[in-house]
């Protein structure tokens, strides 16, 4: 019997100049342990030579699969694009940048071959992060444990799906995909692997505080729909506050004190007004995401692709 395709799906993001000895370290290892391979490369749109690298990969060591995005589709995307385009009967999902340890993978797959449907890596130790991103990542899986339930603790990209769990995640029919959750959502047997993360040797982050930002705000409304009903909850407590107000008001005009006051009115209109367009802003961040839903345009376009001759390694 064949033994068992392990795909590796990885997103490369303007890595040219070092994307291919990171993949001969990964090759060494998945050859040293006898692992049956497909690495699956995504382009998302560098705008360095990381193509011209990926195709010369393909040409060179067997079980490549290079897929160009046709632009910056950015990490998630690029990250679909690999999945879906993953031949393995398990998928581990991996940086490029040697930050999720390759060293680890034979560990992971025998942890699958135990018995374990998604082998997760935890971050037990951030790395080199400077303080500011640690702080907003705790801020970040605080919320959203607290609206989604599920604790995404140290949760990082780098995974291992069983062909089950990828099949349940393909199901998944969102434009707007946070893999970190969904591959939580998605439930079976899971494994928390602890890693240390390492020390980006290569190259910088890809990742701006904008983009941060915006996976954030994705991620919550992806996963909860509590800000909403918090509007709500809003306009309640503004409604009992203004019941007093309205007691206290119409006692001032009874009692001849009609003119004091202001400071309660220039209050109420600062509070009123801003969390007026508070409320109308989480309102909109849904309506934003339905609109992109319903327009339903694809995930990720593909512009070319490039296999190795030997499409997997024996
Ligand atoms: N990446 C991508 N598209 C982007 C940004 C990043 O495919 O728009 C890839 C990048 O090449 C790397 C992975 O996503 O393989 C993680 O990126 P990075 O190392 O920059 O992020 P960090 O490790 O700082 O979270
Ligand atoms: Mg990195």
């Amino acid at each position: 019997m064949m033994p068992q395709l392990i795909s590796l799906v990885i997103p490369v993001y303007n890595e040219g100049p070092h994307i291919e000895a990171s993949m001969r370290t990964v090759q060494k290892i998945l050859l040293e342990h006898d692992i049956r391979y497909q690495i699956v490369l995504v382009d998302d749109g560098s705008r360095d030579d990381t193509w011209l690298a990926l195709t010369r990969l393909a040409e060179q060591l067997p079980g490549i699969k290079s897929i160009k995005l046709s632009r910056n589709f950015g990490k998630e995307a690029a990250l679909c694009a690999g999945l879906e385009n993953a031949d393995g009967d398990a998928c581990i999902v991996m940086d490029c940048d040697l930050q999720h340890p390759p060293e680890l993978i034979p560990q992971m797959i025998q942890l699958w071959r135990e018995g374990w449907d998604v082998v997760e890596g935890v971050k037990s130790d951030r790395g080199q992060e400077s303080g500011v991103y640690k702080f907003g990542a705790k801020v970040f899986y605080r919320t959203f444990q607290k609206l989604s339930g599920f604790n995404l603790r140290g949760a990082s990209d780098f995974k291992l799906m069983d062909r089950k769990a990828v099949d349940a995640w393909r199901t998944m029919k969102e434009r707007d995909t946070f893999f970190r959750g969904m591959s939580a959502w998605v439930g079976f047997k899971r494994y928390a692997m602890p890693f240390v993360v390492a020390q980006r040797t290569e190259g910088a982050s890809k990742w701006s505080p904008v983009k941060l930002g915006r996976l954030f705000i994705s991620a919550i409304s992806a996963f909860s729909s509590l800000p909403l009903q918090l509007v709500t909850l809003l306009g309640g407590l503004f409604f009992l506050g203004s019941l007093v107000l309205a007691l206290q008001t119409l006692y001032m005009k009874l009692s001849g004190h009609a003119f004091d006051g202001f400071t309660t009115v220039i209050l109420l209109q600062l509070i009123i007004g801003s969390s007026l367009m508070l409320s109308l802003g989480i309102i909109g961040t849904y309506l934003a995401r339905i609109y992109d839903e319903v327009k339903g345009r694809p995930r990720y376009l593909i512009s070319t692709q490039v296999e190795s001759l030997h499409t997997e390694s024996t």
